[in-house]
C-alpha cells in the first residue's frame, strides 16, 4: 500500500487502547491480545501512513460521564476501573473529533467492551462493566445537543442486551441489534418481540439470525430491512457496535461472516462512528476483520482483503438459512411499519399512567443474581419522556451469599416540569423510608447524580 500512497476518501480518527493491564483471567477469550494482534496489521498495512488516517490517544472518561447512563452498585469507582474509564474515554474521544469536525468518521478499536452493560450496574456480565457506546452518545447529548437522534447497528454476534435495556425508552435511539439467535448463544435475549416500552416502541429492534449466517445473509439484511430503515428515520448519528464474533473462525459463536463481508456490511452502513464490541478469534480473524472494517470506514479499496483461507464460497448462504432470514426480516419490517399505531395503542391502554416490567438479570462474569423491578411513567405531554423508578436486589452468589437491595430514580433528559417534580419527591421519599441500602438520582437534566447510603 506504500508504494502508490493512498489518500482516504473520508478522514477517519482512530483510538487505539488494548488494556494491556486489564483481563478477566489471563486466559480468558476477553484478553489484551485481542488487539495486539490488530495494532501490528495495522502498521504492517501501513494505514497510519495513509494520509487522512490519524491517531488520537483515548482520554479518561469521568465519574460524572459514566454516572450519566448508569446506576453503579455500589459506586462507580468500584465497577469501573481506570482501564475501564480509558476504553469509555476512547469511544468519547471518537465523537469529539468527529463532532468537532477533525474528522469524518472515527473508529474506537478499545476493550473492555460495553453492550451488555445494563443501566443498572452490579458487577461484569459478559466481559463487560460500563457501555461505552451508550457513554459516548450520552456525553454528546449533553455536550451538543440533547435532541441528537441517534441509530445503534450492533453487528457483534451476541445480542447487545445492554445497550438495548439503556435506551428501551427513549424514543430519539433507534437500537437495532443484529445477532445470533438468542435460543443458541448468549445471552439467550433479542427475539424480535422485544420492542422498547411504551412510548419508544420499534425503536428497539432484534435481528435474530440462524447460525450459520454469512455474508450473503448478513448484507441480505441489510439491504433488505436496515438501509430502508434509516432512510425514514434520518438520525443525526450512526453509530456501528462493532463485534467481529461473528467471523467464522470465532471459538465463541457459530456465524461465517468474512473479513470481506464486514467491510462490506460497513461500507453499506456507512456509521459515522464505531465502537469494538466482542471478537475472540485473535489471530485468524481480528487483524482481517477490523482491517476491513478500517479500510471501508476510510473509503479506500478492500477488494484484496482475505484471510488466508478465505475460499469465495464462505460467503454464499445456503437455501434453508435464507428462508429463514427472510421470514425474520418480514417480521422486523412488519413493526416497523405499525410503529405509530403500536404506540398510539399503548398510549390509549396506559396513557398517563405506569408501566411496570420485572426481570431477573445474571451476571455469567460475576456470578451475580439480580431482581429487577422497573416503573416507566407514561407522559402524555408532547415530547416529555417521563420518568423511570427502579428497585434491584443483587444476589452476589459466591461462598458467602451478599445481598444488596437499591432503589433508583432516573430523570431523562427530555421531561416535562411536572414529570420532574414527581421524580425529585419520590427519590426523597427513598431515602426517607430507609429500606435500601443506596438510593440513587440520575437527574441528566441539570447533571445531579445523587446517592443516599444507609448508614
Ligand atoms: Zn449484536
Ligand atoms: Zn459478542
Ligand atoms: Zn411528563
Amino acid at each position: 500500500m506504500k508504494s502508490n500512497v493512498p489518500v482516504a476518501k473520508n478522514r477517519l480518527g482512530l483510538i487505539f487502547f488494548p488494556a494491556y493491564d486489564w483481563a478477566i483471567t489471563p486466559d480468558h477469550p476477553e484478553r489484551e491480545e485481542r488487539l495486539l494482534y490488530t495494532h501490528d496489521q495495522i502498521i504492517e498495512e501501513g494505514l497510519l501512513d495513509v494520509e487522512g488516517i490519524y491517531e488520537f490517544k483515548p482520554e479518561l472518561a469521568t465519574e460524572k460521564d459514566v454516572a450519566r447512563v448508569h446506576i453503579c452498585v455500589p459506586n462507580v469507582k468500584t465497577l469501573a476501573t481506570t482501564s475501564h474509564l480509558i476504553s469509555a474515554g476512547g469511544a468519547i474521544t471518537a465523537a469529539k473529533k468527529y463532532i468537532e469536525g477533525v474528522v469524518d468518521k472515527a473508529f474506537a478499536l478499545v476493550r473492555p467492551p460495553g453492550h451488555h452493560a445494563f443501566r443498572v450496574v452490579h458487577g461484569n456480565r459478559g466481559f463487560c462493566n460500563i457501555n461505552n457506546e451508550a457513554i459516548m452518545v450520552e456525553w454528546l447529548r449533553t455536550n451538543y445537543n440533547p435532541e441528537l437522534k441517534v441509530v445503534f447497528i450492533d453487528t457483534d454476534a451476541h445480542h447487545a442486551d445492554g445497550t438495548q435495556d439503556i435506551y428501551y425508552h427513549d424514543p430519539n435511539v433507534l437500537h437495532i441489534s443484529i445477532h445470533q439467535d438468542g435460543r443458541t448463544l448468549y445471552p439467550g435475549t433479542g427475539f424480535t418481540w422485544e420492542l422498547g416500552g411504551p412510548g419508544a416502541m420499534a425503536k428497539t429492534l432484534n435481528i435474530p439470525l440462524p447460525p450459520g449466517t454469512t455474508d450473503e445473509g448478513y448484507l441480505y439484511v441489510i439491504d433488505e430491512l436496515i438501509l430502508p430503515i434509516l432512510e425514514e428515520f434520518k438520525p443525526d448519528l450512526i453509530i456501528n457496535s462493532a463485534g467481529q464474533d461473528n467471523h467464522y473462525s470465532d471459538p465463541l459463536t457459530n456465524m461465517g461472516i468474512t473479513a470481506q463481508g464486514y467491510a462490506e456490511l460497513n461500507h453499506r452502513l456507512n456509521p459515522h462512528l464505531a465502537v469494538l464490541q466482542g471478537g475472540y478469534s485473535i489471530e485468524d480473524a481480528l487483524p482481517y476483520t477490523n482491517l476491513g472494517i478500517l479500510l471501508a470506514m476510510a473509503g479506500l479499496d478492500y477488494s484484496n482483503l482475505k484471510e488466508p483461507d478465505y475460499h469465495p464460497s464462505r460467503s454464499r448462504q445456503d437455501s434453508r438459512t435464507m428462508d429463514q432470514i427472510k421470514q425474520i426480516v418480514e417480521q422486523v419490517r412488519y413493526y416497523w411499519e405499525n410503529r405509530d399505531r403500536l404506540i398510539s395503542d399503548e398510549f390509549e391502554t396506559i396513557g398517563n399512567g405506569y408501566y411496570q416490567r420485572e426481570r431477573e438479570i445474571f451476571y455469567d462474569t460475576d456470578y451475580i443474581s439480580e431482581k429487577q423491578k422497573e416503573t416507566v411513567k407514561v407522559c402524555n405531554t408532547p415530547d416529555c419522556h417521563g420518568h423511570i423508578f427502579i428497585k434491584s436486589i443483587g444476589t452476589h452468589l459466591g461462598i458467602y451469599k451478599k445481598r444488596v437491595s437499591i432503589a433508583a430514580v432516573i430523570i431523562p433528559r427530555l421531561v416535562c416540569k411536572e414529570c420532574q417534580q414527581i421524580a425529585r419527591e419520590k427519590y426523597e421519599e427513598y431515602c426517607q423510608k430507609g429500606q435500601y441500602h443506596y438510593v440513587y438520582l440520575q437527574n441528566q437534566v441539570n447533571e445531579e447524580y445523587l446517592r443516599w447510603v444507609r448508614e
